[in-house]
């Protein structure tokens, strides 16, 4: 059998996103499942768009979440040439030369008005949509020349008539488009620069790509691209077009829209687990036939099934993704955490605290901002409060005992039994007095966590 070998194409445009990070996350799943290879490559012609840091940014974020490509423009096979656009540029000249020699291909020597007239007097006319072809340019064999030698001209593929592309796309099923609904299509632009499609089939083509899982939106450029592979006569690999990914209200997730946190690097910053965004991705429009949902990375590869990618949209629900994260955080060893928040607290406290807070934490920078409340204790207390016999006894009996949270939680209940007094009355003027706040962790644990001096101290001067 064939080497299975997809990959993740993205133009260095902006950071990972969600939806590229899934288009990734799949083609690597599905190269992992069937012992393949998973590619990544960059689309950098668009020189003005790209950012800077925008490939880095691609790599490393996909590494945090464990998806490491076979060959990248930084682990290139050079059996499979460049693994960035814009390195390869004389290769994609090479090939359209070869589309002109054998007539598959025309330069097309209109300038942007002309065509611009084309298009508003096709509409004028009620023509559905205009089509380009070979024959609607008038002009002199001698402007024709003229343009020729100043290089004012784009190529087209000729696309012959009534061809139908079909594919049967790992995701929807058969489509087909008539090649008379296409027109023929730019495939070198005046610029010198490959258009998306062009480059996009030498790539896949060079690099023995044998399945493509990309974003719907690329379903109009397929029909385009399988008239490309027929004028080379290459054998095509086949492609899955997965579907959109919509917010709660069902609209497709926009780049602009601020309310979400979209972008992986922002996780990452706000100490997610990558193991849980990974695990969350992949029900981002997949299902395993057990219907699992914390599953390992492992576990992941072992089940995923391309038969199983959703037809339907796939909601993000931020919800889902805390539940997610929060159910890493609980797996994970107090050691580990330990390590992760790098507390200075000797064993017996790290212990405590992990084993107070991993259970409502959802990240590891909440974690952190709750070791933070202790390593950097509130000076003064902003509640108004009144010196009261409660606290008094509960102060004259701490002094009296060794500070463990046995201790305190017995000191607690002998103060309940002095002062005749239980639940809120007993514990707001105790938890209030130590902690300097209304709420947080179980009593005894939180005045521990606090420590002897602080507490002493907070107690001392609100008597
Ligand atoms: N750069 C394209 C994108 O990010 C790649 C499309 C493809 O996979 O063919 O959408």
């Amino acid at each position: 059998m064939k080497t299975i070998r997809t990959r993740y194409a993205p133009s260095p445009t902006g950071y990972l996103h969600i939806g590229g990070a899934r288009t990734a996350l799949f083609n690597y799943l599905f190269a992992k499942h069937f012992n393949g290879k998973f590619i990544f490559r960059l689309e950098d012609t668009d020189v003005a768009r790209n950012v800077e840091g925008g490939e880095a940014s691609q790599l490393d974020n996909l590494a945090w979440l464990g998806i490491i490509p076979d060959e990248s423009p930084l682990n290139p096979n050079n059996k499979y040439g460049k693994y960035r656009q814009s390195e390869k540029l004389d290769v994609y000249h090479k090939f359209v030369e070869q589309l002109i020699a054998n007539g598959h291909a025309y330069k097309a020597y209109d300038s942007s008005e002309e065509l611009a007239k084309q298009h508003a007097e096709s509409e004028a006319a009620n023509v559905a949509s205009f089509r380009y072809d070979a024959n609607w340019l008038k002009i002199s064999e001698e402007e024709k020349n003229r343009r020729d030698a100043a290089h004012e001209y784009s190529v087209r593929l000729r696309l012959p008539k009534n061809v139908i592309y079909k594919w049967d796309d790992l995701v929807r099923g058969e489509i087909a488009v008539n090649s008379d609904e296409i027109g023929d299509f730019v495939i070198l632009k005046s610029d010198g620069y490959p258009t998306y499609n062009f480059a996009v089939v030498v790539d896949d083509h060079q690099m023995e790509i044998s399945h493509v899982l990309r974003g719907e939106e690329h379903i109009t450029n397929t029909p385009k691209q399988l008239a490309i592979y027929d004028a080379f006569g290459w054998e095509t690999p086949r492609f899955g077009h997965l579907t959109i990914i919509t917010n709660m209200e069902g609209k497709k997730l926009s780049k602009r829209d601020k309310s979400l946190k979209q972008f992986i690097e922002d996780y990452k910053n706000e100490g997610y687990r990558p193991d849980a965004i990974f695990n969350f991705l992949v029900l981002l429009g997949w299902t395993s036939a057990d219907k699992s949902e914390v599953m390992s990375h492992q576990e992941i590869i072992e089940k995923f099934d391309p038969s199983r990618l959703s037809k339907s949209p796939s909601k993000f629900d931020i919800v889902k993704m805390e539940w997610f994260s929060k159910q890493y955080m609980k797996a994970m060893s107090n050691q580990e955490l330990i390590a992760l928040i790098g507390s200075p607290k000797d064993k017996i406290w790290n212990e405590l605290f992990v084993d107070t807070y991993k259970q409502s934490c959802t990240t590891i920078s909440e974690l952190k901002d709750n070791l933070n409340f202790y390593l950097n204790p509130k000076q003064k207390l902003n509640i108004p409060y009144e010196s009261n016999e409660i606290l008094k006894t509960f102060y004259s009996l701490l002094l009296e005992t060794s500070f463990t949270v046995e201790n305190i939680q017995q000191t607690i209940n002998r103060t309940k039994e002095i002062c005749n007094v239980k639940g809120k009355d007993l514990f707001m003027p105790i938890r209030i007095a130590t902690t300097f706040e209304e709420h947080g962790p179980e009593l005894a644990k939180a005045i521990f966590l606090f420590g002897e001096e602080i507490v002493l101290k907070r107690i001392k001067s609100c008597l």
